[in-house]
């Protein structure tokens, strides 16, 4: 039997990221939240403690932060004509599980789209003419100039560190010259460079590219954010991506936001609750609330005057398929929303390995590095290239863990005391130049409900359809050349490059930037949110995260998922709470 609970004004569905932006923002603005998330608590001097975080078999091996595959996974197949099996250990992406979300063990590359790719269609199609077939690529209904203002205020809740490119619209020598324009300069000054970077750059710019910091939420210097909160400077200890930071260095939930949500009077956090469905009201004008289970296996029923969906695009669009709410996408016809327009990101890179010189990559950080944007999104020409879309070029030092890092030249065997040999004469002497790319929507990648496998509660789980594109394939072959250009110029020894070959993948960790199945648009017929992230269905559900993305840019996401969760929020508490309603009529 499903128990009842008192109402609250705001559910949210998950507690990472943009959970906490929105229970930050909503509570402040008087309203009483709730949040379930389905992980546990977790804070950095408990759980992070440099004296046990950087344990790589708990955390990188084992998994010890993410989502746990034996209570719920997904199915993957490479196109429709297979038989989608589960995941059974994470490969490819890292589904974050437990308070703050992926936004605890994330590297903290904290960029900013360009104002292009938020009218990647019209922009393209008035540029290049129209688009191929299959290419469901669409503007986001929302662009670069409206969000700017919550870009900002996301870069000063994490005191991002970086070095601006265009402020107010006028260039700043040692910045990005293609970003859109700045209304502030970055709240921290870059990272601390190391020998890799300083090579990279140089070589970049005899290449005539323009090289910049990675805007980094590791902390270059002490910092106290909007809210009060304090962040010490990084250590470069080299455990940011899959581990949380037990130092207050890197920005996440638990040292940006949270502590002082936990003070708020009107602020609830239930953890290990996993919300079920989204619940309609009978006459189906609106959500009346979700239906969790909590770890006594008791399902609840909490009723709420607004839903906010913060489970990553992943969880968001399974509830959402779980839950009757939108039309299902139907790759045959085209059409249907939910669950369209997955997309992921295209990785390739060129490793540099050195004679004499050390790069000595345990000296790292989630963030730490120069790169190029010469070639990502439209900021070169494409006439007859075949392709949309680019990507950074970037050399990183995040890390030497030595369960996870061993590279080795080419021709070196996988295995044995030739690989050990080699592992020990370059594993301080070897750097990476890494293309980042972009991935364009096309009417085969998608997500929808698995019609034979279920998780631990008896429900489908999620099917994933994917496949690099032809365009992908295009925009990877024109750009990792350059990156290999940019390692040779570096003066190693040799040069290995990993090309993107074959099909899609799984197994080996590429990124969790998993985009797409709730996409925004200006229209019912080919989005599941408006503008404002607001379902066109149920005017009371409104939906965050990447799942938004109609496509995926040339960079990491968090930058463009914070600013969107702050436009969100500000919609909800500037317009949706004076009038509740549709923000947008269909
Ligand atoms: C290893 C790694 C490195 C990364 N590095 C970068 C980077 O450098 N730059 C960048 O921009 N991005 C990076 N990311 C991505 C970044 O972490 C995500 O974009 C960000 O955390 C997304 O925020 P979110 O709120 O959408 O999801 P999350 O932060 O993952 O939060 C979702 C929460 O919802 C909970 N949840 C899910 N389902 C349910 C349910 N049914 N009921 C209750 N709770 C539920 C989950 O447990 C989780 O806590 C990285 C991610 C990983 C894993
Ligand atoms: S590299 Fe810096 S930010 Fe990352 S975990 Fe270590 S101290 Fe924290």
């Amino acid at each position: 039997m499903t128990r009842e609970l008192p109402g609250v004004d705001v559910v949210l569905v998950g507690f990472g990221w943009t959970g906490a932006i929105f229970a930050e923002k909503l509570t402040a603005a008087g309203l009483d939240v709730l949040a379930l998330e389905r992980g546990p608590w977790r804070d950095t001097a408990k759980d992070f403690a440099t004296t046990f975080a950087q344990d790589e078999l708990r955390y990188y091996w084992r998994h010890g932060m993410f989502q746990e595959t034996s209570q719920s996974t997904l199915t993957f197949r490479n196109n429709s004509a297979q038989t989608a099996l589960p995941m059974r250990h994470w490969g490819s992406f890292l589904p974050g599980n437990g308070v703050g979300g992926a936004g605890v063990h994330w590297n903290g590359q904290t960029y900013r789209f360009l104002p292009s790719d938020f009218v990647a269609r019209s922009h393209n199609e008035e540029r290049y003419g129209r688009l191929p077939e299959g290419m469901t690529v669409q503007d986001y209904g929302v662009t670069y100039e409206e969000l700017e203002p919550h870009f900002d205020y996301f870069e000063k809740i994490c005191g991002i560190c970086g070095k601006a490119g265009n402020l107010g619209g006028s260039t700043v020598e040692g910045g990005n010259p293609f970003e859109g324009p700045r209304s502030d300069e970055y709240p921290n000054p870059p990272m601390e460079m190391t020998f890799s970077q300083d090579r990279f750059a140089a070589a970049a710019r005899e290449l005539g590219l323009s090289p910049f910091p990675v805007p980094s939420a590791n902390m270059s210097r002490a910092y106290v954010n909007p809210l009060g909160l304090q962040l010490a400077p990084c250590t470069y200890c080299g455990f940011c991506e899959k581990y949380g930071c037990g130092n207050y260095s890197k920005s996440s939930p638990q040292t940006t936001i949270i502590p002082v949500l936990m003070q708020r009077e009107n602020f609830t956090l239930r953890t290990e609750t996993e919300v079920l469905s989204i619940e309609t009201a009978a006459d189906g004008s609106r959500a009346s609330g979700v239906t969790y289970v909590d770890t006594s296996g008791e399902t609840v029923f909490q009723p709420a005057e607004i839903v906010v969906m913060c489970a990553y695009p992943l969880e968001n669009t399974r509830l959402m398929l779980l839950s009757g709410i939108g039309t299902p996408y139907d790759p045959r016809s085209g059409e249907g929303v939910v669950g369209k327009n997955y997309c992921y990101q295209v990785m390739s890179s060129a490793t540099v390995f050195f004679d004499e010189e050390f790069t000595n990559g345990f000296v790292g950080a989630g963030a730490l590095g120069m790169t190029v944007d010469d070639y990502n999104g439209d900021n070169f020409d494409h006439s007859g290239l075949g392709f949309i879309g680019g990507g950074y070029i970037a050399c990183h030092t995040t890390n030497a863990r030595p369960i996870e890092s061993h590279p080795v030249p080419e021709g070196v065997p996988g295995w044995g005391s030739e690989w050990k040999r080699a592992m020990r004469e370059n594993f301080l002497k070897t750097t990476t130049v890494g293309v980042h790319g972009a991935s364009m929507a096309h009417r085969s990648n998608y997500l929808d409900l698995d019609p034979t496998y279920t998780d631990a509660h008896g429900r489908p789980l999620l099917r994933m359809t994917y496949d690099f594109t032809l365009n992908d394939r295009r925009l990877t072959d024109h750009i990792t050349p350059i990156a290999e250009e940019i390692a040779r110029g570096m003066g190693g020894r040799e040069v290995k490059v990993n090309a993107l070959n074959g099909s899609y993948d799984s197994t080996p960790y590429q990124t969790t930037h998993n985009t797409g199945g709730t996409i925004m648009g200006s229209s019912p017929a080919d989005s599941v949110v408006n503008r404002y992230c607001q379902s066109w269905d149920l005017p009371n559900l409104f939906v965050a995260g990447a799942g938004l993305f109609p496509q995926n840019a040339g960079y990491n996401p968090t930058g463009t998922v914070g600013a969107l969760a702050y436009w969100a929020a500000e919609a909800i508490t500037e317009q949706y709470m004076r009038q509740p309603g549709p923000l947008v009529q269909a």
